[in-house]
This record gives structure tokens, sequence and C-alpha cells, in this order.
């Protein structure tokens, strides 16, 4: 069954980098230290800003990203904090290298996802873009961790160097026993953003063509599968998640962004000021949220026009979706 995953301001969804730092050095990597500095948040400091979350709405998840989240010695703490706040749910995002010995410190009855990134169904391909030695340590993590009784989630990031490889790593899923999948687009940020690395981003014509086929047979497997949407027709409804849903994007800087796109910018519409939300001075992320246009997302033709296509007279071909809008299939026979 596969369904448009509609947005909602009746949950928050709090997407909390702890720290920038990381082991590894992938060629694609979002993170821009430049505009979230370097700093790693001391466990006082994410315990408040947890709570500043959880208070907003009576459904609140949240997932701990880097960087490399597991560096962050107080990860566990941050756990229990987010379970004794009430969290609906709680994920940790890792490149599987798991510091800190954290399968040993966190319990699967508070974890609701371990989620691991590769980007390749080999060891070259992911490799190439990872690192040395990421696919081993990945495959590994993602084992020590099912054995732990731990739910698991993989992330595979789609770029042209890697798009040939989505349709073989269904079997690898399975051996696995991974849980969802998550395909996500190349954004045209940090790294990617910095050199236009050859261009990463895969086609209009080769997305449609590859990924919701790719991710049905995924399904077939009985794994939940969700990619985001990225083109809409003339005739779809566009939504903005930055006027529609509750999301926050949080950097150790203290920088609070309702829309990932903006992340390479100081456009953040919020900061953490004495560890309580402030409003940021105009011009911000929010006065691009409700203009309206008719190739959908703003900031899409504002950093990355090459994805938007025009007939003869000007008009638009298609629309660019929202970066946070999913398709979701799952129990297909
Ligand atoms: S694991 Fe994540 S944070 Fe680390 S380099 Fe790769 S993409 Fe960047
Ligand atoms: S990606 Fe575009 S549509 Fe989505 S929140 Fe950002 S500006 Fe809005």
């Amino acid at each position: 069954m596969k369904k448009t995953v509609a947005f909602s301001k009746n949950a928050t969804n709090v997407f909390f980098h702890i720290l920038t730092h990381c082991n590894l050095k992938c060629r694609h990597c979002y993170i821009n230290k430049k505009q979230h500095g370097k700093n790693t948040l001391p466990i006082e400091t994410i315990n408040a800003w947890l709570e500043v979350f959880a208070s907003k709405n009576k459904e609140a998840n949240v997932i701990f990203l880097g960087g490399e989240p597991t560096l962050h010695p107080d990860l566990p703490g941050a756990v229990n904090k987010a379970k004794s706040l009430g969290y609906s749910s709680i994920t940790i995002d890792t490149n599987g290298y798991l510091f800190h010995d954290i399968l040993s410190k966190v319990s699967p009855d508070v974890i609701d996802y371990f989620s691991f990134s590769l980007d390749g169904a080999t060891r070259k391909t992911n490799d190439m873009i990872r690192g040395k030695g990421s696919f081993d340590t990945c495959i590994q993590g993602i084992k020590s961790a099912v054995l732990k009784g731990f739910s698991t989630s993989l992330i595979y990031t789609v770029s042209t160097i890697n798009i040939h490889e989505l349709d073989k790593i269904a079997p690898l899923l399975k051996d696995l026993k991974i849980d969802r999948f998550f395909i996500q687009v190349i954004g045209i940020r940090g790294k990617s953003a910095e050199s236009r690395q050859g261009k990463l981003q895969v086609s209009r014509d080769d997305w449609l063509k590859i990924i919701p086929l790719s991710a049905q047979k995924i399904a077939r497997l009985g794994i939940i599968v969700t990619y985001p949407k990225v083109f809409l027709s003339l005739e779809e409804p566009f939504e903005c998640a930055g006027l529609v849903a509750d999301n926050y994007f949080i950097f150790p800087n203290g920088r609070v962004y309702r829309c990932p796109l903006c992340e390479d910018y100081p456009l953040h519409s919020l900061v953490f000021k004495d560890n309580a939300l402030a409003n940021t001075p105009r011009i911000n992320e929010n006065d691009f949220f409700a203009l309206n246009i008719p190739e959908g997302c703003v900031m899409n033709k504002l950093i990355q026009p090459d994805n938007l296509s025009y007939n003869p007279n000007g008009t638009c071909k298609y629309k660019i979706a929202c970066c946070m809008l999913k398709e979701e299939i799952r129990k297909i026979q």
C-alpha cells in the first residue's frame, strides 16, 4: 500500500544535531561547520533544549543526529532524558561505528530505531562515497544492534554514483533484518554545494524511472520503504512544511531551522538564547514559506534551480515538492 505521508502540526519532530564532529568524511556530507559550528553540546544544554520541544505538543519525536551522535559520550543520558520527558519516539542516526559502546548503554525498550546509513549495495560503491572500511563496519553495527533486540532502519542517499545499486540492496536488507528503508535524495548542501561534485543529483527521468520501482521491490520483502516525492504534477497540491508541519532542525551553535534547505545559510527563524527559543530578525526562512510560486518550493528555486523545467511559453512543466514530503510503501504482497 502506497501513501503520501501528510504533514501535521499535531506532532513536533525534533532533528537534534548534538555535535557536528564525525569520524567519516562522506563525499556528500551536508554538515556545514561554517554555519553550524564545531562544538559538542554539554548534556545540561541538550536536556534543557529537549524540555523546550517536549512541551510544544502532546506528541513529540526526536532523532539524535551529528556529525556522528554516538561520538557524544553523554548520548545515553540524552536518550534517557527524552524518555523521561515523554517523547513518543526516539531514534539515533548513526554511520554504524557505534562509539562509546552505545548498544550496551541504551535499551530496545527506549530506542525506537537505530538508523544506519549505507550508500551502496557493495563495499566498493559505499566505501567510495563514505570512506574505506565504512561498509563492513556499518554491516557489523547493524548485526550487533539486531542481536541486542533493537529495531533498525537503513538510509540510502541516492546520487548519480550509486543509483545503479539501489535495485541490488534488497537481499542485503532482508539478510540484515532491516525493519525500515529510507531512500533520500542528495541535497545540494554542505560539501555537495561547495563543489557541485560533477552533478551528484539524479535527473527527474532517472528518479521517476528507478526510485518508485525499486521501493516497491523492497517493500515486497515486508520492509517499510519511504522515499521523497520530489516532483509534483501541476495538478497535485503543493504544501510547504514550514507552514503546515512542526519540524525543528537544531544545531549545536543554537540555530534552529524549520526548513532543511535553508541550513547552508544564516536563515534560521529561531535561535536558543539562555536555553529559551527566540525569534531571529527578518529576513529569515519564514519570509520564504508563504511565497506562492508556480514552481512549488521557493528554496529549491533559489538554491538548486537546475531541477526545474519550463515550456517554451515560460510555464512550468512540473512542481518541486517540499523536501520533507514522503511516499511510504508497506504491506505489498
Ligand atoms: S557519517 Fe554523516 S556526518 Fe559523518 S561525514 Fe558522513 S554524512 Fe557527514
Ligand atoms: S523545502 Fe521548500 S517547501 Fe519545504 S519547508 Fe523548505 S521552503 Fe518550504
